[in-house]
């Protein structure tokens, strides 16, 4: 079936192209690029007023599925991020089973394609179980699928241990994805450590649990001249070394997520544990750090971490709720809200966060970009239109959201997957 989208304003990671073209779909493939194109039989999207951009790419989501289906699942997670504009997710593989081997792997890629609303990319883990003793089979991974791997949700701690896989993902060409974490320095931390966690009486994670990892993978992404990629960044500090790093011709890449650059650890004061996630929300100075990393380069990508957990897992005491809130929907809202509008990036610019840099540090060269021969994956975005972020209207099965309430702007309004239109507002 074709596809022509009429009067596109057509967003690219380099551009904006300033006058409105039609773009002809065919086969799930962007087939022309022109004006006043003409198709019989083609299903028409009109995306006058609105902006159109390459599929939104998110490479760290949390999907739930296999064994906690009552916070999220493949498919109520793909209906989530396609409203959210996304046409490529990531899923961690802190599940039960952890998806360490071929077997669950390939489950959840049967899964994603049964619900066939995206393209849904199974990350796996490093170790086996995430237990940080025995490197899974990468190789093994690597042919069910996999394009990265990563213990998210804690640190591959033990250095020789991340040495090995390094040594590995350069043979596989997987890559690393680093939550970084020292358990021992961040123990039983449930807050930034600052002001606030002396005030609320709650005990702080000091931002030294973050930089020790960040600092010790450069280290050996050096040695060895591997990849590391570093999810969620939320200190000045591990901003300065990534800088520094990459200055170095170091092969690093780092991502950040919206509530890191729009949230402080003042929020917490409210005790909505909505507002408990890890790496915690930190000072006005890490917002004002992370928001110059994603303007001059040094942060590659943003993410969401998209974290569902049920109202019951989150309406117990601030110390013992699990970490966690939930984004795909909201993604888009918040970088229009305040990176665009913020002037902190230009739209082309947001562009490069959220699709054409996920697409290359993945190795997707069919994505990331609107041009003729490549995948049909297309978001069409109202630049202007100001919405409020409601419980009602989010459709992730868990709806652990600090943002109800509150002012976004930039509303997706057609989200196509291979050329097929898989969510209209
Ligand atoms: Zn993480």
């Amino acid at each position: 079936m074709s596809l022509l989208i009429k009067n596109a304003v057509i967003i690219n990671a380099d551009k904006i192209y300033k006058k409105a073209q039609d773009i002809l779909i065919e086969k799930g493939k962007i087939v022309t690029i022109g004006d006043s194109l003409k198709k019989d039989g083609a299903k028409v999207v009109d995306a006058k007023n609105n902006y159109v951009l390459p599929g939104l790419i998110d490479i760290h989501v949390h999907l739930r599925e296999p064994g906690r289906e009552d916070k999220e699942t493949i498919e109520t997670g793909s209906k989530a991020a396609v409203k959210g504009g996304f046409t490529t997710i990531m899923c961690m593989p802190n599940t039960k089973p952890v998806l360490d081997n071929c077997m669950v792997i390939e489950a959840v890629i049967k899964e994603a394609k049964r619900v066939g609303l995206l393209n849904v990319i199974p990350i796996g883990s490093i170790t086996k179980g995430q237990k940080d003793e025995d490197l899974v089979d990468m190789f093994e991974l690597k042919e069910a699928g996999c394009l990265a791997l990563s213990d998210d949700g804690k640190s591959v701690v033990n250095s020789q241990l991340m040495k090995m896989a390094m040594q590995y993902s350069k043979m596989t060409g997987l890559l690393l994805i680093e939550h970084c974490e020292d358990p021992l320095i961040s123990s039983g931390g449930v807050m930034n450590e600052g002001e606030t966690s002396t005030l609320l009486g709650l005990k702080g994670d000091p931002g030294i649990s973050e930089t020790i990892i960040v600092a010790r993978d450069i280290e050996l992404a050096n040695y060895l001249d591997a990849r590391i990629h570093f999810a969620h960044m939320s200190l000045r500090r591990s901003v300065e070394l990534i800088r520094f790093a990459k200055s170095q011709g170091i092969k690093v890449t780092a991502e950040a997520c919206p509530h890191h650059f729009t949230l402080t650890d003042e929020e917490v004061k409210s005790f909505n544990t909505n507002t408990k996630v890890n790496p915690p929300l930190r000072t006005k100075d890490d917002i004002a750090a992370i928001k110059e990393a994603l303007k001059d380069g040094t942060i590659d990508c943003i993410v969401t971490d998209h974290a569902p957990h049920t109202q019951e897992d989150k309406e117990v005491d601030f110390d013992h709720a699990p970490f966690g809130m939930i984004g795909l929907e909201t993604s888009v809202g918040l970088t229009v809200a305040e990176l665009v509008d913020g002037g902190v990036l230009s739209w082309p610019q947001m562009v490069e966060k959220m699709a054409f840099m996920p697409a290359k540090i993945i190795g997707l060269e069919n994505k990331g970009e609107i041009k003729e021969g490549l995948d049909a994956d297309l978001t069409i975005i109202n630049p202007n239109e100001e919405w409020i972020v409601t419980e009602e209207d989010t459709v992730s099965k868990s709806k652990n959201s600090p943002f109800f309430g509150r002012k976004l702007k930039g509303r997706v309004k057609v989200t196509i997957y291979g050329g097929k239109v898989v969510y209209e507002e």
